[in-house]
């Protein structure tokens, strides 16, 4: 059975779902508000800000944009994220990355109020994760495992192997995948016999950043393979980091790009909006 996963369909399946816990949140007077900050005209972050406020306005959640100059200093913006930390109307606030190459990265994530950060890139959050605990998942490799378990894909005791170990995808999605005890493996650029490994995996996920760098030979029949890169090819087109062609005829189950994870991604930082403003309720 060769199955290419519908992650736009998962999503607005997931987006749906929020809408009842948006009404509850409406009835009592609170409307979940999401903060997205962007430094700079980086062209590709411009797209994914634009898909994320769109993905607010279609769940009810309201979404304001701070567009900053890309020569911002720090300060100013490290001064933004403490005013949106103390906005009671702001449940969510995310910094687009990359951030101009002056600006240190960490400082302005550690800025973040780890109630607000929807990103789940807070040391609070992540640490968090690491401990089994709860706290605001990053979104993506929480995207990641929604599409597991909605494809009914069985974790427990098989063999889950990452491709990349960023701080954003790989190593949280790795630490998702052992919750769910799964045997996990994470390779990188230093990984010796790659192919032998990602042989090896009954699921696969793909989060490098290098087209086709998963070929055929490279999967197990089967297998469950699912692709976070985002590649921009010369013609303009977008592609992941498998080889998607020619992949999907040994992949058991298989997300193409665009249209996989992508989408799912999004809606997940929707539903982090929306948990996060509930939780601030609670805590009224
Ligand atoms: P990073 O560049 O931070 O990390 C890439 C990882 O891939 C690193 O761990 C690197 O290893 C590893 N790597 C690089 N080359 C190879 C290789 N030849 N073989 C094996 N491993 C390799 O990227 P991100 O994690 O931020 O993003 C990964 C991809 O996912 C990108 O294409 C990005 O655009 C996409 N992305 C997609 C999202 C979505 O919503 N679909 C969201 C976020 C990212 P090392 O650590 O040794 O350098």
């Amino acid at each position: 059975m060769h199955k290419i996963i519908d992650g736009k369909a998962i999503a607005a399946a997931l987006r749906a779902s929020l809408k009842p816990e948006v009404a509850a949140l409406a009835a009592r007077g609170v409307r979940p508000g999401l903060a997205v900050i962007l430094a700079g005209d980086d062209p590709a972050s411009r797209v994914y800000v634009r898909n994320k406020v769109r993905a607010c306005e279609d769940t009810g959640v309201r979404s304001e944009l701070h567009a900053l100059p890309g020569d911002v200093a720090e300060g100013v913006l490290l001064d933004r994220i403490a005013e949106l930390n103390r906005d009671r109307t702001v449940h969510g606030v995310l910094v687009q990355l990359p951030l101009p190459a002056h600006i240190a990265v960490e400082r302005v994530l550690a800025a973040l109020a780890p109630e607000k950060d929807v990103d789940g890139f807070h040391h609070e959050n992540l640490g968090a994760l690491l401990a089994g605990r709860p706290g605001l998942v990053p979104c993506t490799p929480a995207g990641v495992m929604h599409i597991l378990e909605h494809e009914g894909v069985r974790l427990a005791g098989r063999h889950a192997v990452v491709v990349g170990r960023s701080n954003i995808v790989g190593k949280p999605l790795a630490l998702l995948l052992l919750q769910n005890d799964a045997t996990v493996t994470i390779c990188h650029s230093k990984t010796a016999q790659l192919a032998e490994i990602t042989r090896q995996a009954n699921v696969l996920v793909a989060a490098v950043g290098r087209a086709n760098l998963i070929g055929p030979e490279m999967v197990k029949p089967g297998a469950c393979v699912i692709d976070v890169g985002i590649n921009r090819l010369p013609d303009g087109s977008l592609a992941g980091d498998v080889d998607f062609g020619r992949v999907k005829d040994v992949a058991g189950r298989i997300t193409p790009v665009p249209g996989g994870v992508g989408p799912m991604t999004v809606a997940m930082l929707i539903a982090n909006t929306v948990r996060a403003a509930t939780r601030a309720l609670e805590r009224t």
